[in-house]
């Protein structure tokens, strides 16, 4: 009895590359022993890529799709097919064929030896992506690191093998935003990384704009630590200490009869304490925006049509 292998795909506006990208990854399988299920989840796609997955669904029954009735985020839609793989083993990968279908023989391998989590990390990030991508991309790991007890590896990818034990707690979560490179490293399991070299995306541009990146750093610090807010308590327990120079200095002009001038001083000092007082509000505010949304315990992403039984 072979073991089902469930392959998630997240789609958004792919349409030029997606039948390529299909045929290819089912082309590995043809040459492996296991049998497999595909799910595709449309993210809302402004293209005709839905009616792609449609179509590719009547073409191989072992092709299942979820349609978004919206854009919900890459991260959503990989929930979404977690929760519908029925796999022993699930891997996630992009649509685009920049994660190497070619490794997925070697992937299970390491899994049938024991490791129930098999992630992949980008190597060799040099032609591929943006200078600038790419060393904010080694802040952001670094910073991450630092603030939350995760050790992401640079460049940590979401092409990933896991166990059938390890999504069933990953569907048990009912995080708001998920950031599953983060959340699967947290669940801990034998885990083990791979690297990999991207291939050029197949057709179309990254989704991913320096503005959206941005947003994803932040929530992947802000779901994974709360030292951010302790940084209201050092500072103002540094800067109080440090007001207390100023009884001196005070102490001495007064006694030496020396004018206290300081327009200047003054301002720098307000406006420079006025910006920190917003920067820290702002941060207990984002956490705060969280728990509101949290609270809401609104659906993740809203279904709009699926050929999978519920
Ligand atoms: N994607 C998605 N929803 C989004 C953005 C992207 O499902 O809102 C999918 C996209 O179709 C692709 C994968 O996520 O399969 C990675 O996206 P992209 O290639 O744009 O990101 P990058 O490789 O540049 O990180
Ligand atoms: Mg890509």
């Amino acid at each position: 009895m072979s073991k089902l292998i469930s392959i998630v795909i997240p789609v958004y506006n792919e349409s030029k590359s997606l039948n390529s990208a299909i045929h290819t990854i089912i082309h590995v399988f043809e040459d492996s022993s296991y049998p497999y299920e595909i799910i595709l989840i449309d993210d809302g796609s402004r293209d005709n890529s839905a009616e792609i997955i449609k179509q590719l669904a009547t073409e191989n029954g072992r092709i299942r799709y979820v349609l978004f009735s919206r854009n919900f985020g890459k991260d959503n839609a990989i929930s979404a097919g977690l929760a519908r793989a029925t796999g022993d083993a699930v891997i996630t990968i992009d649509a685009d064929l920049q994660h190497p279908p070619e490794m997925i023989p070697g992937m299970i391998e390491l899994w049938e030896q024991g490791n129930e989590v098999v992630y992949t990390y980008r190597q060799n990030k040099n032609e591929h992506s943006g200078s600038f991508k790419r060393i904010t991309s080694g802040y952001f790991y670094k910073i991450i690191n630092n603030l939350s007890d995760l050790e992401l590896e640079d460049g940590i990818s979401d092409y990933r093998l896991m166990d059938k034990k390890v999504v069933t707690i990953l569907n048990s979560l009912s995080e708001e935003e998920p950031f599953f490179r983060g959340l699967v490293k947290w669940v801990g399991f034998t885990q083990k990384g791979i690297p990999y070299t991207p291939n050029a995306r197949l057709s179309g541009e990254t989704k991913y704009n320096t503005k959206l990146l941005a947003k994803l750093a932040v929530r992947g610090i802000t779901s994974f630590s709360t030292r951010p807010l302790y940084l209201a308590a050092y500072l103002g327990f540094l800067f109080s200490l440090l007001s207390l120079l100023y009884i001196p200095y005070i102490v001495y002009s007064l006694y030496f009869n020396h004018p206290i001038s300081g327009w200047s001083s003054m301002i720098a000092t307000i406006a420079f304490f006025g910006g920190l007082q917003l920067m820290i509000l702002g941060l207990i505010g984002l956490y705060l925006g969280k728990l509101f949304m949290q609270s809401k315990q609104r659906p993740h992403y809203i279904v709009r049509e699926s050929n999978i039984p519920s």
